[in-house]
């Protein structure tokens, strides 16, 4: 399988203008779209956590950090046309997204116009939080209702709460299956998904330290998403902090390991923490690379905003081009 992965980052740039855009879904792939590749660090090239999955008839939302809005846009996909959202765990980085997605797209103009419950799916905790969000958003929503005449369903949530491992949605040959990863202790609950659909499938490692889990559950995937955290080692020895958050986190050479392990076609990188401090400049994506190589030989992409993936009988990777 993997002598079939196409990795055309030079000739796929020709093709973007082709390919990119919210029209060219085609039956036979999954497209995905990582809209946002960083973590909370408020930074213009790395926006929150949040990757976009279109498989047949559906857009999936997988995490809705900082920009989600900002971000669709870019990528030429209405927000309104969001079906469904999968939440991997609560770090604020990984859904301060919500409001500003949810609410803007029940908007009247072409790019939202919601007229149904927003669905949602996440661990135990996510209808809490949803709840919350429906509250400070009940003034806003009384008044566009009486002013605009808004219709009230789109201003709902429809919330699908999991506990275990499983499949969650399983709706016009698209099936998605969460899997408990291991964030840290206090950092509970977390989960990874797998999409299949039409024999392609990914799976998106959530926030996670090294997992076996991730390992079990990408056996054969086409498109391994992970995510990566390093620093150098003279912040260690200047904040030991910095060791509490790798500890949250999967290093590069131990996700080479996973994917060592579990062979996917193209492995990407997401949601990047890489740490610095004064004087401690942080590590760059070439050394990531590099320390994955220690451990990893197979094809492997440093994901970046608005990269789309096309996964097929190749793997086409289309880097944005504005
Ligand atoms: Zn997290
Ligand atoms: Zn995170």
């Amino acid at each position: 399988m993997r002598s079939r992965t196409n990795l055309p980052r030079y000739a796929a740039i020709a093709v973007t203008g082709l390919l990119f855009g919210a029209t060219q879904l085609s039956a036979q792939t999954i497209n995905v779209t990582l809209l946002g590749t960083g973590d909370p660090t408020p930074t213009i090239e790395r926006f929150g956590p949040a990757t976009l999955v279109e498989a047949g008839e559906h857009r999936l939302l997988f995490d809705v950090g900082r920009g989600a809005s900002l971000r669709l846009t870019q990528a030429g996909v209405p927000i309104g046309s969001i079906d469904e959202v999968f939440l991997t765990h609560f770090h604020h980085d990984h859904l301060n997204g919500m409001t500003d997605l949810w609410m803007t797209a029940w908007l009247p103009p072409a790019y939202g116009q919601r007229s149904e419950p927003w669905r949602v799916f996440g661990p135990v905790g996510t209808a809490d939080i949803l709840a919350g969000l429906r509250q400070a958003m009940d003034p806003n929503i009384k008044i566009r209702i009486i002013d605009e005449q808004l219709p009230a369903a789109g201003a709902e949530f429809d919330v699908t709460e999991f506990s275990e491992d499983g499949v969650i949605f399983d709706e016009d040959g698209i099936v998605v299956t969460a899997f408990a990863v291991d964030h840290g202790e206090a950092i509970k609950p977390a989960y990874g998904y797998r999409v299949d659909y039409n024999g392609r499938s990914v799976v998106i490692s959530g926030d996670t330290r090294f997992d076996e889990n991730i390992i079990a559950m990408s056996e054969g995937v086409d498109l391994l998403i992970h995510e990566v955290v390093a620093a150098r080692d003279e912040l260690l020895d200047f904040d030991p902090r910095i060791q509490l958050i790798i500890d949250h986190h999967t290093t590069p050479e131990q996700a080479g390991v996973v994917f060592e392990r579990a062979g996917p076609r193209l492995a990407v990188y997401t949601h990047y923490v890489l740490l610095s401090g004064p004087n401690v400049p942080e590590v760059s994506i070439r050394e990531v690379i590099e320390r994955t190589r220690t451990t990893y030989s197979g094809p492997l992409q440093a994901g970046e905003d608005l990269m789309r993936f096309v996964v097929g009988d190749t793997i086409d990777v289309i880097p944005h081009n504005p």
